[in-house]
């Protein structure tokens, strides 16, 4: 369940279950689920991964969600983007019948704060496993000669 990239009219999503890395264009998703016979228009649907058949949901943050325990952390800066997506959605009239878009739209990041978080555009990719994979410029290696030339 994890969006990388937003772009103008697609996104692109990599596979939780098979890692396979596709682009869904917006015209292709539809804001909201039934459940329980009731439509919740926080879940995003995604169409099943053309790779392993996996089914994936992108889930807005709640109207009255609480400020992120660690800003800045993937989790958090994921949930921003699943924010910015689900707000474009509804913008575009990609939702589900029976959804009021005024009350699906949900809570709006300004430009400011989204600014704070991505300095490069809606863009984020997922920390790798190994926490050493994760600096972006690994201090190059010194080699030292195995020897010290003898006198
Ligand atoms: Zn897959």
């Amino acid at each position: 369940m994890s969006i990388r990239e937003i772009l103008d009219t697609e996104f692109e999503q990599e596979c939780d279950s098979c890692g396979a890395i596709r682009t869904i264009a917006d015209g292709d998703v539809t804001v909201g689920i039934e459940r329980e016979g009731q439509v919740d228009p926080k879940v995003i649907p995604l169409p099943p991964c053309q790779n392993c058949g996996a089914t994936e949901f992108l889930l807005r943050s709640a109207d009255d969600e609480k400020e992120h325990s660690s800003p800045g952390c993937f989790g958090h800066r994921h949930r921003l983007m699943v924010d910015v997506l689900h707000t474009k959605l509804v913008k575009l009239g990609q939702v589900t019948d029976g959804i009021d878009p005024k009350k699906a739209q949900g809570h709006e990041h300004h430009k400011k704060e989204l600014d704070k978080w991505f300095k490069e555009g809606m863009k984020i990719r997922r920390p790798k496993e190994n926490p050493e994979e994760n600096k972006e410029e690994p201090s190059p290696k010194i080699i030292q000669p195995s020897e010290e030339p003898h006198e």
